[in-house]
């Protein structure tokens, strides 16, 4: 059994306690007669609070701030380290040569830089006071804050993209955001509404992944290039046999890492890069290029290296969609490269000699990429059959597992993939089969019809 140890409420608790005194304290930009929180009936979850708080200190709207934060974190208030990009904590303060957000809410809020990276209701406050600096730049009227489609420049500044297109995805991001809606795992919730956001000057920017901005080395992927000073000029394979793929997590948002590679001082890049939500990928560093991921010369010149949304420590980040998506591309350059489809060629970041980082993680899950890579990549169908009550779902393979929802008696589930855990007796029997119904959500097999006895042929083990 491996339940996953949460360490919940201290970070918190202790940012809670920080903040209330320090806002006892001189505040610079306090809103002067602050509104309400907008938006859909209020949130439950550790951080709502400290969300309300910070909308209602900066009148800047709550569903909007916290749809930033999903963004960058999925609301995990464990994401104290930095970001590959020199960002911290929830709302990712950053403070790299190229994004101050860090300093400038030092500024605003007089907390310090140590508060900030670390306490999360310090950190949501302090993005709320930049974000709200930039809106009064722009010159958003105290009228107009309740709007959230309003937002769009201070949000997209507040990502520090430089390249149109990037500044854009990243505000697209947080509005996508808003529209469908969302609920971290830890029950902080934004209700989906219709938005319609006022881009001003980056509605001419290109969308990443339309004309003028398609890879053409792999047709899925948009093509965002990195600065010419984070790879590495190269003809291969003439010059050097490609003969690996490096799996790496970025440690940071989709927006954000493709941003970073942009910035000449990243001194690092990859080739391909995934966003978690959807599997969309966009492609940095052209394939006959050597792009500066492996953090070892002899493996980056031989190798293509590919970019995961999301942090290693956090389970949310690593959905079907991603794996599937970034499978498709691994099975793409293995064809074309003439790779080996196995674990000696298909390497983590962390399995590169000298390597001083650990992703992809424990969270990554090698079995169900190897298959998907191999061409085992059907998605199986069933029944719930309880016989009465809703089926628990849990987010292992396992009843020790915590559970993290139900599904209603009749229902159809997707089965992404098969996995091996505690033996239970339903209506189908007894097994030991767990059924993945969704990111880090499972099922017994012994409550499903899948029309098989056993596993589903073409679906996946994970
Ligand atoms: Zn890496």
């Amino acid at each position: 059994m491996t339940v996953r140890t949460s360490r919940p409420g201290r970070l918190l608790l202790g940012g809670l306690l920080t903040l209330t005194t320090a806002l006892a304290g001189p505040v610079a930009t306090a809103s002067p007669a602050a509104a309400a929180p907008t938006g859909t009936p209020a949130s439950s979850g550790p951080l709502a609070a400290a969300f309300d708080t910070a909308a209602t200190r900066y009148d800047v709207p709550r569903d909007l701030l916290m749809a930033l934060g999903y963004a960058e974190s999925r609301l995990d208030p464990e994401a104290g380290t930095p970001s590959a990009a020199g960002g911290y904590g929830i709302m990712h303060l950053a403070s790299n040569t190229q994004v101050h957000t860090l300093e400038e809410a030092a500024g605003l809020t007089r907390l310090t830089p140590t508060v900030l990276r670390a306490e999360p209701a310090a950190n949501i406050l302090g993005a709320a006071a930049v974000l709200r600096s930039y809106a009064d730049q722009t010159g958003l009227t105290a009228a107009a804050r309740d709007d959230v489609n309003g937002w769009y420049a201070p949000v997209a500044r507040y990502g520090g993209a430089t390249d149109p297109s990037v500044a854009r995805l990243y505000a697209d991001t947080v509005y996508d955001l808003l529209r469908t809606g969302f609920t971290s795992a830890r029950g902080e919730a934004v209700a989906a509404r219709p938005v319609a956001p006022r881009r001003g000057g980056l509605e001419r920017a290109a969308v990443l992944g339309g004309i003028g901005t398609l890879s053409t080395d792999y047709g899925p992927a948009a093509w965002a290039p990195a600065s010419t000073s984070n790879y590495t000029v190269a003809s291969r394979p003439g010059s050097h046999p490609v003969n690996r793929v490096v799996i790496h997590m970025t440690q940071g948002s989709y927006a954000g890492s493709i941003s970073w590679f942009q910035n000449p001082a990243a001194k690092v890049s990859a080739h391909y890069t995934f966003r978690s939500s959807d599997g969309a990928v966009t492609q940095s560093v052209r394939e006959k290029d050597i792009a500066h991921h492996a953090g070892n010369w002899t493996y980056n010149t031989r190798s293509i290296g590919i970019e995961h949304e999301g942090y290693v420590d956090n389970p949310a980040w690593f959905t079907d969609a991603m794996y599937r998506a970034s499978a498709a591309l691994t099975r793409s350059l293995t064809t074309r490269y003439g790779i080996p489809r196995d674990r000696a060629h298909i390497i983590g970041h962390v399995e590169v000699p000298g390597a001083t980082h650990t992703d992809p993680g424990p969270n990554w899950n090698w079995t169900y990429y190897l298959q998907l890579v191999n061409g085992v990549t059907g998605i199986g169908s069933g029944t719930v059959n309880t016989e009465s009550a809703n089926l628990n779902v849990r987010s292992g393979p396992g009843a020790s597992y915590p559970i993290v929802g139900s599904v209603a008696d009749g229902a159809t589930v997707s089965v992404y993939c098969q996995a091996v855990g505690s033996t239970v007796t339903g209506p189908y029997g007894t097994t030991s089969i767990w059924n993945r119904i969704g990111t880090n959500r499972y099922v017994s097999d012994a409550f499903v019809l899948t029309g098989y006895d056993g596993y589903i042929p073409n679906v996946p083990r994970c």
